[in-house]
């Protein structure tokens, strides 16, 4: 028994305007899939991966990056969905011998050990937990005709990352009555939605980084860079 992670890079990244897709894109050379699983791979606390990748890019992912980058622990590549909760499920059905499992969007590189640690430790105990920092701009609901609606309690706001941490047989069954229902009326955007949804429980906020950004429109390459010069300069 262990815990796995599960790296997802099967989304098609349209918002990156690129020919390439954002996971592959670099950031000082190397591919921005290419980071998380490095803290993965080294972590005390992960046993294997599963990286879930777009459909055709089994080989590629292979050959590119697990091989080339000697990610031991990815024990398998699978294909994903049309949405990332269906990639999520594929990569879910893949797992074996799981205790634990975290979640992770492969197109946030900045993640780290102490991170993956908070998790570990809390995760025993609430079975649910995700990163996330508290937001610095006020958040306001908006009216269909694009006015202000109501203005939201800043204090009690945060802005939610991966990795989402899950005790793996309480989102399986989560996710298999997703699978079931597949509803049309929500948008499932992230793997907290799906457990406080289908197994009600609650989850536990734990500390995120600022530094933990995903990777979606252009400018976020501009920020990775600079983050990524900042941390190897940390290293130093
Ligand atoms: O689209 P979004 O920014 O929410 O994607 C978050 C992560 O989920 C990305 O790493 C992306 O590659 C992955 N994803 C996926 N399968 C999809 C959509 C997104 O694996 N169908």
């Amino acid at each position: 028994m262990g815990n796995t992670a599960i790296v997802l890079a099967g989304g098609s990244g349209s918002r990156m305007k690129s020919t390439v897709k954002k996971q592959y894109l670099l950031i000082a050379g190397i591919p921005v899939l290419g980071y998380s699983l490095a803290v993965f791979q080294k972590s005390i606390h992960i046993n294997d991966i599963i990286l879930v990748c777009g459909k055709g890019e089994e080989d590629q992912c292979r050959t590119e990056i697990v091989e080339k980058c000697g990610f031991s622990k990815v024990k398998k590549i699978v294909e994903g969905g049309k949405e990332r909760y269906h990639s999520v499920y594929e990569g879910l059905k893949a797992a074996e011998n799981c205790d634990y499992v975290l979640i992770h969007d492969g197109a946030r590189p900045f993640i780290d050990e102490a991170m993956i640690g908070r998790i570990m430790e809390e995760l025993p105990q609430c079975r649910a937990c995700v990163v996330a920092v508290p937001v610095k701009d006020t958040i306001k609901l908006s009216s269909s005709d694009g006015y202000v609606a109501r203005t939201l309690p800043r204090e009690q706001l945060w802005s939610v990352q991966t990795p989402q941490a899950f005790d793996y047989n309480l989102i399986r069954r989560a996710y298999d009555q997703l699978a079931d229902c597949e509803p049309e009326d929500i948008r499932i955007t992230d793997d907290a939605m799906v457990a406080e949804h289908f197994a009600g429980v609650p989850v536990k906020l734990i500390e995120g980084s600022y530094d933990n950004i995903k990777i979606t429109t252009p400018e976020d390459l501009l920020l990775a860079d600079m983050i990524q010069k900042k941390h190897s300069v940390d290293r130093n």
